[in-house]
């Protein structure tokens, strides 16, 4: 029989170093734990900082940013979020372009446009629409038509009527500044998702309406220029037709008759003149090289019984090398007016100097007088349809109100200009150029 024995304190020790490995095992077992979940935890909370610091990034408006590749389940959400930011990059561009075309156009439009929110801060302010409506008061960036002086508030009227009635308005409005201008202003409200404003569209019309008023002046001034001869022409006819006179009035009666219905002649001929020239209906085959010199001469020649009568002598001063490329009848026309007003509106010993010369690159012609002149502030006028300084003496004399005008259609038909220096008693001078 074998029996075997230890000490105690044998058994105890090694209980206790038992137990002492046991700990240490278990605690390696524990750091080798913590460790790997340590390495877990990283390796899922390091991307996952990263996504949320590239998704905050993107939300700021930096649309080129993009997420690491990362492992298993953060991989696909990383490329899902990639993708929606290709996605989403591509679109922002898109519409960056599509603003840019927008603002383009707008910008290049011939109208302005203007768009304001409900309190009136600027939503869209064009360059076109500065232009006409001058730079608002208080800037336009951050500014509100409020405050944008008196051409904003007069538009700041018509948007508020579009705002307020949910319905597009027209209007137009006077301006003085920068420039004197008639604008239309196409008002309607804005539906925007958030805040509702309204946009204009504002057209200058300045051109236009003065068109229409020239055109309606000039349908009231040929009415009345065309009454007077025919009711003097009607007067006279009554009268003979109402007793016996002796011959002598007859025949004056006569001669009134007849002296009106030349004039109604006169002006029917001017007015024909005129639509022709506006009309621009020079037949192509009747533009040549013209001589201003040989038309000059013939039209002194043509006037000349008319000048003699007057007591007005007519001199010339002719390059005979100059030609203009125009229909020869315009240029007749244009000589024959000017030169017949230089007599007509002259004194007995009076003189009148055609000159046909080169100035450098223009040719140049004047008809000067030594008549009655042009007070100064009628300069800008007599060029006008129908304008006389005197309309009595006009009248007398014969003159229609039209010569000036078709002569200024005619220096323009050749892009040309003409100009007046004139002092009353001392006389006219008339300056053509043409390039
Ligand atoms: P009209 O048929 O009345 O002469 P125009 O158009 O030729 O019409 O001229 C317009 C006005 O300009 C005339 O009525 C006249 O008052 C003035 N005018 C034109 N030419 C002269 C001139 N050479 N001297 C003085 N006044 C002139």
């Amino acid at each position: 029989m074998l029996r075997a024995a230890m000490p105690m304190t044998r058994v105890v020790s090694s209980r206790l170093y038992l137990a002492g490995a046991a700990v240490a095992g278990m605690l390696v077992g524990l750091g080798v734990a913590a460790a790997a979940v340590r390495a877990l935890v990283r390796r899922v909370s390091r991307p996952m900082e990263e996504m949320s610091e590239a998704a905050r990034s993107f939300s700021e408006g930096r649309y080129e940013t993009r997420m690491q590749p990362a492992p298993a389940e953060l991989g696909r959400l990383s490329d899902a979020f990639n993708e929606m930011a290709d996605r989403l990059a591509r679109t922002y561009a898109e519409l960056e372009e599509n603003n840019d075309k927008l603002a383009g156009i707008l910008q290049g439009m011939d109208d302005g446009i203007l768009a304001t929110a409900p309190d009136g801060r600027y939503l869209l302010l064009t360059d076109r629409t500065r232009h006409l409506l001058g730079n608002p008061a208080g800037g336009w960036e951050e500014g509100n038509i409020n405050d944008g002086g008196p051409n904003y508030l007069l538009i700041r009227d018509i948007l508020r009527s579009a705002a307020a009635t949910h319905a597009p308005v027209r209007g137009e409005i006077h301006v003085t500044i920068p420039e004197e201008r008639v604008l239309q202003v196409f008002a309607t409200p804005l539906h925007a998702p958030r805040e509702e404003g309204a946009l204009a569209v504002v057209s200058d019309v300045t051109r236009l309406r003065r068109l229409e008023q020239v055109r309606s002046e000039f349908v009231a001034n040929v009415t009345h220029e065309l009454k007077t001869p025919l009711t003097s022409i009607r007067g006279y006819v009554e009268l003979l037709k109402g007793g016996e006179r002796d011959p002598q009035t007859t025949a004056q009666f006569y001669e009134i008759i007849e002296i009106e219905a030349e004039r109604l002649q006169a002006l029917i001929d001017d007015m024909l003149q005129l639509s022709e020239i506006e009309g621009n209906r020079d037949d192509p085959g009747t533009v040549q090289a013209v001589s201003l010199a040989e038309v000059a001469a013939e039209t002194a020649e043509r006037l000349a019984p008319v000048a003699e009568k007057a007591g007005v002598a007519i001199h010339t001063e002719l390059d005979p090398t100059l030609t203009l490329r125009a229909s020869r009848l315009r240029l007749e026309q244009l000589f024959y007016n000017l030169v017949e007003n230089a007599v007509k509106y002259n004194q007995p010993g009076g003189e009148v100097r055609i000159s046909v010369r080169r100035e450098r690159k223009f040719t140049v012609v004047t008809v000067a007088d030594t008549g009655i002149g042009i007070p100064e502030e009628h300069h800008d006028r007599i060029f006008e349809r129908f304008y006389r300084v005197d309309k009595s003496r006009s009248r007398q004399l014969g003159g229609t109100g039209l010569g000036l005008s078709i002569v200024k259609h005619i220096v323009t038909l050749y892009n040309g200009d003409i100009s007046v220096v004139s002092h009353p008693g001392q006389g006219t001078l008339f300056i053509v150029r043409f390039p």
